[in-house]
């Protein structure tokens, strides 16, 4: 799934809408459910819908 030929594993990982900060994603715990480490903020599943939409928000707006 990964292209470049990483060998990270199957999971990938959660990310920060507010400050960018990544985390391992953890099996059968939804990114929704975790908190940033940084600052506190819901985490998103790096690629999903929700991070896509962020992304595509953010390049608008600036
Ligand atoms: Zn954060």
């Amino acid at each position: 799934m990964v292209p470049g030929g990483h060998t990270m594993g199957a999971g990938g990982n959660c990310i920060c809408p507010k400050c960018g900060e990544r985390t391992n994603h953890q099996r059968g715990a939804p990114c929704q459910d975790e908190r940033c480490p940084q600052c506190g903020a819901k985490m998103l599943r790096e690629g999903s819908e929700h991070h896509k939409k962020l992304l595509q928000k953010k390049t608008k707006d600036q």
